[in-house]
């Protein structure tokens, strides 16, 4: 007989699904450090709507999103979502999976209970007019990120995701590596392959910041894979090996310049030159990195206010900046004579949609993408890991969190 509530490490029979489950909760009188913001707790499952499924979740992958959920900043997504009609005054998060299909809607077709599962954390309204219409869902008003700006994400027995994100789980990986790169890997891949006039093509030299963070290796296989010429920007020497492993031709250390920040107003000479010395010498620095005075064509960009001055300097004429986050801040300063001069294009970019997410899957099934994990947590070392994300100091790679799998290495329930 089914029982309300399965222990970690306790599976109930295939597609039996309990009352009540375990799950790493944050609510708003704990936001703040990511340590204490995620607490364990026992609640109800979710109820199954006609196009989705529950998936059993074998493992969970970090990201940087559910480090902001727990602060509270910068936005509350519990009280957005309360404002938006629901009822939950709790954040589930976790928008990366690996796991077992473990209930299935009246209307899903193509999905079966068994199935062995990657979730991609696109969701959308299925009757949105703009996704009705067959236009780019991630550009639909009503397109949210699973396990953020949704509730019942991964860091939970069992997870409520639309149909449409699950993908074949790569069955040379186990559970944790398959939970640890669809996040990134499918944001890389649209960063990269998604914005017309300016996609990744063989020979192109790529500028990637953060090139050993869970965005920058993707992002670098990626260009591997198309036959780019991925250089990474990294801030400690240790990183350099690592970048190359993974097919950066060249790595730059960001620690030998000090031109970062805002850039200084236009009429402030002084300061203006002082800033252009900084940006002169990082483009000399790609140059030398690639081995060839070509400049990016794609500059691969999240880091944001710092570093955002520079990448549209050093962008190639016709090139693109592309960027998904402003980690180190939201102000984005540019010298306006030289984007129109050099009619460089600055793109924001944003998750990733049903093909962009089965394109990086392919990357990762055919072995030209590896998941890069790194650290691998129990359950309740949820906060821990998401701590050390905030505090820049988590390994290299991507990191995951054992959810019902209690062993590492394992490919089966
Ligand atoms: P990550 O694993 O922490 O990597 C970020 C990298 O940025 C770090 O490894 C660090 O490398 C580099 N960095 C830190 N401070 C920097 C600075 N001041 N200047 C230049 N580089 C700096 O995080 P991630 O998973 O790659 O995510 C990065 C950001 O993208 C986060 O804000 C995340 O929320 C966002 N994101 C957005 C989307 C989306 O769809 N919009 C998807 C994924 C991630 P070094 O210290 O070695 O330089």
């Amino acid at each position: 007989m089914a029982k309300d509530l399965y222990e970690l490490g306790e599976t109930p029979e295939l597609g039996v699904v309990p009352r009540k489950m375990h799950a790493q909760v944050i609510r708003a009188e704990r936001f703040g450090e990511p340590r204490d913001a995620f607490q364990r707790e026992v609640i109800e499952v979710p109820e199954v709507g006609p196009h989705d499924v529950l998936v059993w979740v074998m493992a969970a992958g970090v990201n940087y999103n559910n480090v902001w959920a727990a602060l509270g900043i910068p936005v509350d997504v519990i009280k957005a979502r309360q404002r938006a009609g629901e009822k939950e005054a709790f954040h589930v998060g976790g928008s990366d999976a690996s796991g077992v299909v473990w209930a299935v809607g009246s209307a899903v077709e193509g999905l079966a209970v068994g199935d062995q599962v990657v979730v991609h954390c696109g969701t959308w309204d299925l009757a949105d007019p703009h996704v009705v219409a067959g236009k780019d869902p991630q550009l639909a008003a009503s397109a949210k990120i699973w396990g953020y700006e949704t509730n019942w994400g991964s860091f939970a027995q069992l997870a409520r995701v639309q149909a449409h994100q699950c993908v074949p789980k790569p069955t040379h990986l186990s559970w944790e590596e398959a939970a640890a790169y669809m996040l990134v890997g499918a944001t890389a891949y649209r960063m990269l392959h998604g914005w017309e006039g300016n996609t990744l093509q063989a020979g192109d030299p790529v500028l990637i910041w953060g090139g050993a963070g869970g965005l920058g290796v993707m992002a670098i296989q990626i260009c591997k894979a198309a036959g780019a010429l991925p250089v990474a920007v990294v801030s400690s020497d240790d990183k350099t090996d690592y970048c190359k492993k993974l097919g950066a031709v060249g790595v730059i250390n960001r620690k030998a310049f000090n031109h970062w920040g805002m850039l200084p107003h236009w009429t402030d000479d002084a300061a203006y030159g002082e800033w252009l010395k900084g940006a002169r010498a990082f483009g000399r620095a790609f140059w030398d990195a690639l081995g060839d005075k070509r400049n990016p064509t794609i500059v691969f960009e999240h880091p944001g206010e710092s570093t955002i001055p520079t990448s549209i300097f050093v962008c190639e004429t016709g090139g693109m900046v592309v960027i998904c986050a402003g980690t180190t801040g939201y102000n984005a300063t540019l010298d306006l004579r030289y984007h129109w001069m050099r009619q460089k294009r600055f793109q924001g970019s944003h998750f990733a949609n049903d093909a962009q997410s089965r394109g990086v899957n392919d990357l990762v099934t055919a072995g030209k993408v590896d998941p890069c994990l790194s650290r691998v947590f129990e359950f309740d070392e949820t906060g821990a890991c998401h701590q050390l994300m905030r505090e820049n100091r988590h390994p290299h790679g991507n990191m995951a969190v054992l959810v019902n799998a209690r062993e590492r290495g394992r490919r089966s329930l």
